[in-house]
């Protein structure tokens, strides 16, 4: 009798009974002091040990010793953010400490980035965590905090069982960033349906203001679940931090996809409920939740969706009226269409770096998600609708590990639709010169601006006006 050394990935092996490869699990114990930044990290492999670790760029700056534990004859060699490993031994420890040094000043712009908000600390993952560069997929990755008296940790990664402090990090690419936080909140979990959502608040917000901010985010939550009746993701990291700068109640909001879905909101805690619920940007950060991770270059489609649904989200919601809804909209649109006008919305969008584009890449955007919830419910008579494609992309496209094109995406939604709606739409309103033809869609659904304001008429789509804004 002959005994084959294969092994089959997990869901081939279920299928087929026949044996599974046996899963590693690496595991890292990372301590934490009570300044908390002062990190002391144990990495070890389970079996054979990686050839490199690595961490973002911006780790060089931090690393203050890393060094092998017990590893015989093995060697370990340090450039920039990659360590190279050679000759370990099988089930090898890497021990290092990091020395992290947080921005204190200023305010946050851009993604995931290591600062101090009053005793709190909001760490980069990248700044400290140094993981094999490529693990196979039935790999996994342990991380157990053990932290001082009176703090916590917060993760985008997958917590195990009940515990607060270990996490699975899964297997989203190393590049896609996240934020670790670490300090003396209480994370306080809401449920909605579809996703447990994890908040956490930065710099120990007075209770009330704490009670605000659970409110806040929960109405938002549910506001998003309208839909198609579930929060697109299980699982998602909130953080909510005071800044100090801008004028609006978020003045700086982001979505990181790094270990898990995660929602950042820098917030100045002064203003008043009402203004927060009446404030598009934590609905418009949680709806950007509804597509995967889009490729660079294609911000029409990643931020039309949610540039759209903000309002919608928010007039079915409650949170705002339907005519507020309308308004806002147009006003968007408004603002949008004579900028970068020598651009079509799909030239822009790859150069949404340049100054001011971003308008006509946002609201291009939103005008196009308009034509076709628009141009689905005609089709079908009322019985489809953007949300209807949309939740096929929840059931197949959203766990995947890597960053999807728009082209890809659109084929898919086509797809799911059952048309050419959405294929059809990029040519006739992305890639023609004009900015896409809003003016018509407001007067068939019977929405007339009239000095800002909207008043609603008869017009042919009239009766999807109430379907697309009415709360629910
Ligand atoms: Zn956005």
């Amino acid at each position: 009798m002959k005994f084959w050394l294969v092994c089959l990935s997990g869901v081939v092996a279920l299928a087929s009974g026949l044996p599974a490869c046996a899963a590693a699990l690496h595991k890292y114990v990372v301590r934490v002091d009570s300044t908390l930044e002062y990190l002391s990290v144990s990495a070890c492999f389970d079996g054979r040990a990686p050839q490199k670790l690595v961490a973002e760029d911006t780790a060089s700056l931090y690393i203050d010793e890393i060094r092998l534990r017990d590893a015989g004859q093995g060697s370990l060699e340090i450039s920039g953010w990659e360590a190279t490993l050679s000759d370990l031994p099988d089930n090898a420890c890497v021990d290092y400490d990091v020395k992290l040094r947080p921005v204190t000043t200023g305010a946050q712009q851009g993604g995931p980035q290591t600062r101090r908000i009053g005793r709190d600390l909001l760490t980069a993952i990248g700044d400290w965590f140094w993981r094999p560069v490529a693990m196979p997929a039935e790999t996994d990755i342990e991380v157990r905090f053990e932290l001082p008296d009176g703090v916590s940790v917060s993760a985008p990664w997958t917590a195990v069982g009940n515990s607060a402090r270990v996490f699975r990090v899964g297997s989203t690419p190393r590049k896609w960033q996240g934020v670790v936080a670490f300090g003396g909140f209480s994370p306080v979990e809401i449920t909605v349906p579809g996703a447990r959502l994890q908040l956490v608040m930065i710099d120990s917000p007075r209770p009330a203001l704490r009670d605000m901010f659970l409110r806040w985010i929960e109405r938002a939550a549910l506001a998003v679940t309208t839909i198609y009746g579930v929060f697109p993701v299980p699982e998602l990291q909130v953080i909510v931090a005071p800044t100090s700068r801008g004028s609006k109640p978020v003045p700086w909001a982001y979505v990181s996809r790094g270990g898990g879905s995660a929602v950042h909101l820098f917030v100045r805690p002064h203003h008043n409920e009402s203004e927060f619920m009446r404030d598009w940007s934590v609905v418009h950060e949680m709806s950007h939740l509804f597509l995967p991770y889009l490729q660079w270059g294609d911000a029409w489609l990643a931020e039309g969706l949610p540039t759209y649904f903000q309002n919608v989200v928010m007039a079915r919601g409650g949170l705002i009226g339907p005519e507020e809804a309308w308004r806002r909209m147009y006003a968007g649109f408004e603002s949008a269409k004579n900028v970068g006008s020598k651009y079509t919305v799909f030239e822009a969008a790859s150069r949404i770096g340049k100054r001011g584009l971003y308008r006509r890449v946002y609201w291009g955007g939103a005008a196009y998600m308009l034509a076709a919830d628009l141009r689905l419910r005609e089709l079908s008579n009322g019985a489809a609708e953007f949300a209807t494609a949309l939740l096929e992309i929840r059931q197949c496209c959203l766990n995947g590990n890597y960053r999807w094109s728009a082209v890809d995406l659109v084929a898919r939604l086509d797809a799911s639709s059952g048309t050419s709606v959405f294929s059809d739409l990029v040519e006739e309103q992305l890639k023609a010169r004009p900015f896409p033809d809003y003016e018509t869609m407001y007067e068939r659904l019977g929405v007339r601006i009239l000095g800002g304001h909207p008043i609603f008429v008869d017009g042919p789509a009239a009766r999807y006006r109430n379907a697309i804004m009415v709360p629910r």
